[in-house]
């Protein structure tokens, strides 16, 4: 198959990608024959990443192009999709059979495989990632195989947050709820201090909670409350909650924007997808021209971490746009961010200067190491290598896993140089004795096929 032209830039644009080459095969034979002649090969989801990990030496792919299969088994509430489709498209489909992904991110524009490729979330204490909702998935490896892994095999956490260097993510398999309903509404003006004693209990007060601040005030902007429309316990009321009155029209959380592109508020209750996101799909989400970077911290230290923020509140103020605090539930996989821990994420929208956000980004890493900081994978950070396999036990296991499917490094790029080291580094770390790890001998997952769902 012949290249095409492909994105210049991604969503945000401040990436603009080097990749020469550009496919979107419509087949998985096509998929399998570039990935096989590729010498390098990154895929391209939506592009809402906001550094160079789609980006790609050699050639670019998308699998946008694939069938955009959505096959539900109601009987044993699994869904397999494609994986080039986005979260908008899956749900409203999903709701149509009367079932919910337990979840979603706070736009519903992105790729199901790109989003599980970085642990993409929501927010909520007992809601983990988006990417923990994932019990298969099939994969075009280096040489062309197909390899399908499931929940229950060895090397399955290590391969559902992958970063693009595993291979190409066909499709996947998503475990369901039922449908449910969900009402929000938008609290304004809660002091700051007040978080020192209620941290917890106002992020425990809804299905899934987000607070904002400018850190231009020792206050938070906006509280979202998005309740299970069933419970009707307070605070979906219109009471003031912790001191925070609710707001008596709709909010959009960054200052300035259209509360239009924004979903349903005032608790009206309606339909999961219509409520758990903050954007509606038919809109450009947040501000549009902005940056992104988030880190996930053990949640038992999100009041020393507002401590710490506060102190260097004025730095960040000067290139925010606005920052958002949400709360994810630990899951068992390997490069999560929320892997093994609890976790209060700390999110900063930015302006659009790289420039003027690289030192303060720093700065954030500065003040937050001490608490055991993850970066957002698809956000701006600098991080060091080091520091992130200091950080991430599992990290050697993956890099093994990564040779077992790609000994050549043909899904490596200059993003996974530098958060998983060069192909060198995983030589150097070989499986420390005593954990669970995959092994030679113990296949990590066998050119196989999924059978059909039951149900
Ligand atoms: C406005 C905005 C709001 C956001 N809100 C949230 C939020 O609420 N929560 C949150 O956690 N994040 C959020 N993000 C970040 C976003 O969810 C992640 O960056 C996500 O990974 C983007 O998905 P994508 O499909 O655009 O992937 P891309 O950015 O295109 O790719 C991401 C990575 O996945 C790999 N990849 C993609 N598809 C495949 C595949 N089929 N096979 C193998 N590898 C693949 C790519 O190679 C790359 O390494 C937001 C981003 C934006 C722009």
């Amino acid at each position: 198959m012949t290249t095409t032209a492909g994105p210049q830039t991604n969503w945000a644009g401040n990436i603009a990608f080097a990749a020469p080459d550009f496919y979107r095969p419509a087949t998985l034979a096509e998929l399998r024959a570039v990935v096989t002649r590729a010498r390098q090969v990154r895929v391209l989801g939506t592009g809402h990443s906001f550094n160079d990990m789609a980006d790609s030496p050699g050639a670019q792919v998308s699998v946008a192009g694939l069938p955009p299969d959505i096959e539900v088994a109601s009987a044993s509430s699994l869904v397999r999709v494609a994986a080039g489709l986005s979260y908008a498209r899956l749900a409203a489909e999903l709701d149509r059979h009367g079932f919910a992904l337990r979840n979603l991110a706070s736009l519903p524009h992105i790729s199901v495989a790109g989003a599980c490729a970085t642990g993409t979330h929501g927010s909520g204490p007992a809601n983990q990632n988006l990417s923990a909702a994932a019990v298969g998935l099939e994969l075009v490896t280096a040489g062309g195989d197909v390899v399908e892994l499931s929940r229950g095999d060895d090397a399955f956490p290590g391969a559902v947050v992958h970063l693009g260097a595993l291979g190409v993510v066909t499709r996947l398999i998503l475990e369901l709820v039922p449908s449910f309903q969900v009402s929000q509404r938008v609290y304004e003006g809660l002091p700051l201090d007040v978080l020192d004693a209620h941290f917890a209990a106002i992020m425990a007060g809804g299905y899934s909670v987000s607070m904002f601040t400018d850190w231009r005030g020792p206050r938070l902007t906006q509280l979202w409350i998005k309740s299970l429309a069933e419970d009707g316990t307070p605070p979906v009321t219109e009471e003031p909650w912790f001191t925070a009155a609710p707001a008596r029209s709709a909010r959009h959380p960054v200052p300035g924007m259209p509360p239009e592109t924004c979903t349903q508020q005032l608790g009206v209750p309606g339909p999961w997808f219509e409520r758990l996101p903050h954007f509606k799909p038919e809109f450009t989400p947040s501000a549009g021209d902005e940056l992104q970077t988030e880190y996930l911290l053990p949640a038992g230290q999100a009041v020393p971490a507002l401590h710490a923020l506060r102190q260097v509140g004025e730095r960040i103020a000067a290139v925010l746009r606005i920052c958002e605090i949400r709360m994810i539930a630990a899951d068992e996989l390997w490069l999560s961010p929320a892997s093994e821990r609890d976790s209060v994420g700390f999110h900063f929208t930015w302006l659009p200067d790289t420039a003027a956000v690289l030192p303060v980004v720093s700065l954030l890493e500065r003040q937050l190491a001490p608490f055991g900081l993850h970066p957002h994978w698809g956000k701006i950070f600098t991080t060091p290598t080091a520091d992130l396999h200091a950080s991430y036990d599992r990290l050697p296991d993956f890099l093994n896993l990564a040779r077992h499917y790609d000994p050549k490094g043909k899904f490596r790029n200059a993003y996974t140089a530098r958060c998983l080291g060069r192909l060198a580094v995983a030589l150097a770390h070989p499986p420390r004795p005593g954990r669970r790890r995959t092994q030679a001998g113990s296949r990590p997952g066998r050119p196989r096929r999924h059978p059909p769902l039951p149900g």
